[in-house]
């Protein structure tokens, strides 16, 4: 019996961007008995059904983007004679579709890093469930992934996790429903141990792949004291002072390492927090702005970001700590009116982003905003080739809609239309050669008119695209990009990087060259 593990995807590019975590994740948690799983993530290219055999095991991780392209993987492999495991936060979801649609024999729910072990077990000894509940583990539990399985020369950045959980409830968002509100943060020297296996390989590029990084904000603080809440005031400054220990130690790696993460707008409050990130080489970082009025804010539940200039203010203070910011905006607010896609527009220039992602409002599975617009389909439920409109993932890309909750004033496609013009305007070669003056090499002047092109390309061909003849370009054209892209990320291996505490050679067994490079670049 062998095990695999599939990431689905409909497009593969031959080169990714980042690595997908879970997939080495799930590596490290199945059992040694059954032997190294053989890895499969078809971003970089699809399963070859020949690799299965009858007896097998395979494991497909959804979320409801890829759940369509994962069922019919589900379907071939049980086809072939294997035994199939859906898990991911789309199975956790809708466990039965995995079952109705993916031809599953088992679904794992919620954290697989101990539930994914025992369902393997069990497929082993010929005694499976049909769910598994992995629930949500204690951060101690959390695996460490397995990067020696790494395929080489495909991926750009690698990924590695700090925290699982965020405190904030937008309303767009599963996270804080799925991973709790709880932040559940890793031991550092857990998290170190990861970065300087990465650093062996030659990884330079890190994504700390948290689903929020700032996850205790110097307003929840003050807010407690005001309660007279000692044992909450307590609570948050040592998981505050955890995350301040962490960042201790990656500024102590080899400085030309260089992370990005996802924070709220908040953190642009705390020049402490800034100053420590910036020194822990934390680059760049996701920060989800939304919407750039009060109403919009108000409607995702996301007033505590600021609107209008105070928001430019705060975006910009993230650069003058030297930290690059990838705004991610939603478009199709009910509060939305034409004149806000170049209101948005400005505000992205204005404020100095580095890059930008301006996505349109979708009702994801797991959200508060998804419970609403269900509810109110119910009345007069719509279908799409024999699909309720409720279940829009198992639509084909091709005619799936590309959105969903009407507008007050604006029609679908005007509103699809308006923003493909933001993404072009803010991508167009004038303006990515504009912004790519923040870099300081003409090296890194190319790498960011690459990364700026292909991550244009990535979203084109997945995301608002409509027609297939430019959605196929754009991944010819992202396939194309991605190769040359990689290089420039890449770092030179460090195979003799060592860490008591501060990362080190050991002497005996490095050359001078190397020796030079790392005291070099411990400064
Ligand atoms: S969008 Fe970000 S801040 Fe809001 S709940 Fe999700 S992870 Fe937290």
């Amino acid at each position: 019996m062998r095990v695999h593990l599939v990431n689905p995807s409909d497009a593969s590019f031959g080169t990714a961007v980042i690595t997908p975590r879970w997939l080495y994740v799930l590596a490290a948690a199945t059992p040694a008995v059954v032997g190294d799983p053989i890895l499969c993530d078809e971003t970089l290219q699809h399963l070859d059904p020949a690799s299965l055999q009858p007896g097998d095991v395979v494991g497909i991780g959804i979320h409801t983007g890829n759940a369509l392209r994962g069922y019919a993987v589900g379907r071939m492999a049980r086809e072939r004679g294997a035994s199939v495991v859906f898990g991911g936060i789309h199975a956790t979801l809708y466990p039965n579709e995995a079952f109705e649609h993916g031809a599953a024999h088992a679904v794992v729910r919620g954290d697989g890093d101990l539930a994914w072990a025992q369902a393997v077990e069990d497929f082993h000894t010929g005694t499976p469930q049909r769910i598994y509940e992995g629930g949500r583990v204690g951060a101690g539990e959390f695996k460490p992934a397995r990067w020696d399985l790494l395929p080489p020369d495909r991926y750009m950045w690698a990924s590695v996790q700090t925290v699982r959980g965020c405190p904030k409830h937008c309303s767009f968002c599963s996270v804080w429903r799925t991973d709790g509100q709880k932040p559940r943060q890793r031991a550092s020297d857990a998290v170190v141990e990861e970065i300087i296996q990465l650093r062996r390989i030659g990884f330079r590029f890190i994504a700390l792949a948290d689903d929020n990084f700032y996850p205790v904000s110097l307003t929840d603080i003050q807010l407690a004291e005001r309660q007279n809440n000692a044992h909450r005031v307590a609570e948050l400054k040592a998981i505050r002072s955890e995350r301040f220990e962490l960042m201790s130690r990656l500024a102590q790696l080899p400085k030309d390492t260089v992370f990005f993460t996802q924070i709220t707008m908040e953190a642009a409050e705390d020049p402490d927090f800034l100053a420590a990130m910036r020194k822990a080489k934390i680059l760049g970082a996701l920060v989800g702005v939304e919407a750039v009025t009060p109403e919009g804010l108000k409607a995702v539940y996301k007033d505590f970001n600021c609107s209008g200039e105070k928001l430019v203010q705060q975006l910009q203070k993230f650069r003058d700590h030297g930290i690059h910011i990838l705004g991610s905006f939603i478009f199709g607010l009910p509060s939305d009116r034409q004149d806000t896609f170049e209101a948005t527009l400005e505000v992205a220039h204005r404020a100095g982003l580095t890059f930008a992602q301006f996505v349109m409002l979708t009702p994801f599975p797991g959200t508060v905003d998804f419970e609403r617009w269900e509810k109110a389909q119910a009345e007069n439920l719509k279908t799409v080739e024999g699909v309720p409109i409720t279940r829009y993932w198992l639509v084909p890309p091709e005619t799936r809609p590309k959105m969903f909750m009407p507008h007050p004033t604006m029609s679908s496609e005007e509103m699809r239309a308006r923003t493909q013009r933001v993404w072009d305007d803010f991508y167009s070669m004038a303006s990515i050669w504009k912004r790519s003056r923040c870099t300081p090499t003409l090296r890194a002047r190319l790498a960011f008119i690459f990364i700026s092109k292909l991550y244009r390309q990535m979203y084109a061909s997945t995301g608002i695209a409509t027609d297939s003849a430019r959605r196929n370009r754009a991944t010819q054209w992202a396939r194309w990009l991605a190769k040359p892209c990689r290089r420039l990320f890449m770092g030179k291996p460090m195979p003799h990087l060592q860490w008591n505490g501060r990362a080190s050679a050991n002497s005996v067994l490095v050359g001078l060259k190397v020796g030079l490079f790392i005291l070099q670049s411990l400064g």
